[in-house]
């Protein structure tokens, strides 16, 4: 049987990044990506240091839940596994307790579209998914739900999450989501920050899709 190997190495990897760059603390916050033939997912074990978690470590889970090999999964499994139901473009998700992105979480508000790099990498504004408890599958279903077709969401008083095509489009995309939330916690502070246009945030995320770097 394939173990899926490269898959694993990719997510530790990208778990050692995420604790490194100061998106998470400790064991908090999680990573998965789909596997290429589509069966299943990789995701990080649950309460093990990023820096610790070996191939052998990492959970491979089928697309019901089911712990195929590895240590028992992430307990934000199922939240990652109805995402990718959902969402036949997503082939990595990152959920992280970032310190701006909880700062807004905390909140329980939505973002409007305040910056041009929202409207390109995320698609728009950054809805809050409504409270559910760490674990739950009412707080997976809320996640999957205020996702919509967007690249973020946050999670009420808990963190964010960002999904992308593979691990290094969704780490990107976690990477911009920080940084705007950042900015519209200090426009806050100072002012107003003034929501774009639908037409023009339509027009950047088409361009940023189909044109950029083409
Ligand atoms: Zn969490």
């Amino acid at each position: 049987m394939n173990n899926y190997m490269e898959e694993k190495r990719m997510v530790i990897e990208a778990g050692k990044t995420m604790l490194n760059s100061g998106l998470t603390v400790g064991t908090w916050g999680n990573l998965s990506v789909r596997t290429a033939d589509g069966k299943y997912i990789v995701i990080t074990p649950s309460g093990v240091d990023y820096e610790k978690i070996t191939p052998e470590m990492m959970s491979l889970v089928d697309m019901d839940g089911k712990l195929v090999s590895g240590k028992k999964p992430s307990i934000e499994a199922g939240l990652h596994l109805g995402i990718y139901k959902k969402r036949e473009d997503v082939n990595a998700v990152i959920h992280t307790h970032s310190i701006y992105t909880c700062a807004v979480a905390a909140t329980r508000t939505d973002v409007p579209a305040v910056l041009d790099e929202m409207a390109q990498i995320v698609g728009g504004g950054i809805k809050t998914a409504k409270y559910g408890l760490p674990g739950s599958q009412e707080l997976a279903s809320n996640c999957a739900e205020a996702l919509g077709d967007r690249m973020a969401v946050l999670l009420a008083n808990h963190g964010g999450v960002c999904v992308g095509k593979d691990l290094k489009d969704a780490f990107k995309i976690t990477n911009v989501v920080e940084v705007s939330l950042k900015s519209y916690c200090l426009a806050k502070s100072i002012g107003n920050p003034v929501a774009l246009d639908d037409k023009d945030v339509n027009f950047m995320r088409d361009f940023f899709l189909n044109s950029y770097g083409k």
